[in-house]
């Protein structure tokens, strides 16, 4: 059980006429994907009559919404879940690391009051209100599909720019990665929703819109994909700019980048993961593509848009040699991204990755990390003068 759990004297009273709100503090981990589902929390609480607070001092329940993909990114929410332990506030994990590690939660961190997958997050306020009446240990995960009002909770962060979700969920399963687990199967949102979601917002005043998916550029709704989508999206009237993140390399086509040629209020820049040089390490990874086939888009993107180009990399996956690390460390040389996204690579339990044995030290893993970084450093620094 929780401290006190279930000491709702404590715990202050739900909004209403002459009651005290119930004030709850939003904390985001993550993508942002993470960051559009706190803004989908936040606006889920508001029109409950929560009140959204900016500081834990004044929080009765403290939620964190959070990511799995590395394991640094979750002892960071675990050690911050634990400086509460000693506390009567209520506690919720949400996101990601509610659906990895399900009941096994609460044994990891006593005082969580309930846990919320990702998919689940309609559920949040009656999890509140239930751990409110001492009801803790609730549970809401598993769902397979994020009902469409969710994204009808009308509150964004920011005034100028906004992310809009175009699919969620991923089928690639990357060999490394928990996305396909935590986040389900790839599900592309009716285009008729996205587009009225997108003009709503510039009524209200907003100039810039970042479409958002797990692998964007597979987006396929009733026969419409994703460059009809952008096309679309294009001709919305009012919109200043837009731009899309994440594409997959395998789906990233010819047609794709002709779009982005032709659209002129959208971005001309494109992040295309790389994650590796070498051919065995993609195969090992699942990403399903070879280095000759990713130069070829990069060579097309740069033929027909010519914009910004960015990556991500991973050092020190499984079996990975020095001859591999020297082929992307030179493919990074050669094609002169913008910006790159350098990680190291830590076993995440239940993926495919974690049956091979993570047999790159850390040591050696920062190592290589460091020589990307200072090698992309540079690249950037030149790029920007
Ligand atoms: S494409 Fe691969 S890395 Fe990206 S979310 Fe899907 S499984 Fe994960």
């Amino acid at each position: 059980m929780a401290e006190n759990a279930g000491n709702s004297a404590n715990r202050g009273e739900k909004g209403g006429k002459g009651k005290k709100k119930l004030r709850i503090l939003l904390r985001t981990f993550g993508c942002q994907m993470n960051v559009r589902d706190s803004e989908i929390i936040s606006g889920s609480l508001l029109m409950k009559g929560y009140k959204v607070v900016d500081s834990s001092d004044d929080a009765d329940v403290v939620l964190f919404n959070t990511c799995s993909v590395r394991q640094h990114a979750e002892d960071k929410v675990w050690s911050e879940i634990g400086k509460f332990k000693h506390e009567t506030r209520i506690i919720g994990l949400v996101g990601c690391m509610a659906e990895y590690h399900k009941f096994d939660a609460f044994k990891k961190a006593p005082n969580i009051d309930f846990v919320c997958g990702p998919n689940n997050i309609a559920s949040i306020p009656s999890l509140i209100e239930q751990a409110k009446a001492g009801n803790t240990k609730g549970m809401a995960i598993g769902q397979k599909q994020r009902d469409e009002f969710a994204y009808n909770t009308n509150f964004q962060a920011k005034k100028d720019d906004s992310f809009v979700v175009i699919a969620e969920g991923c089928n690639n399963f990357c060999s490394y990665c928990v996305v396909p687990f935590v986040r389900g199967r790839e599900r592309s949102r009716n285009h008729k929703d996205i587009l009225r979601e997108i003009q709503a917002l510039v009524t209200k005043g907003v100039k810039e819109i970042t479409l958002l998916g797990q692998n964007v550029n597979s987006y396929r709704w009733n026969g419409v994909d994703f460059s009809q989508l952008m096309n679309m999206v294009s001709g919305i009237e009012g919109l200043r700019c837009f731009s899309f993140v994440t594409s997959h390399p395998k789906d990233a086509s010819k047609d794709m980048f002709e779009i982005i040629a032709k659209c002129s209020n959208l971005k001309k820049y494109l992040h295309l993961p790389l994650q590796s040089a070498s051919d065995r390490i993609l195969k090992l990874m699942n990403r399903g593509y070879t280095l000759k086939e990713y130069l070829k888009k990069i060579e097309d993107y740069r033929k027909i848009v010519g914009g910004g180009l960015s990556t991500d990399i991973i050092v020190g996956f499984p079996t990975e040699t020095e001859g591999d690390f020297q082929d992307t460390l030179e493919v990074l040389e050669k094609i002169k991204f913008d910006n790159a996204y350098i990680f190291k690579y830590s076993t995440r339990p239940h993926t495919e990755a974690a049956k091979l044995e993570d047999d790159v030290g850390m040591q050696e893993k920062k190592r290589r990390h460091k020589i990307l970084l200072d090698l992309q450093k540079q690249i950037s620094k030149k790029k920007k003068i």
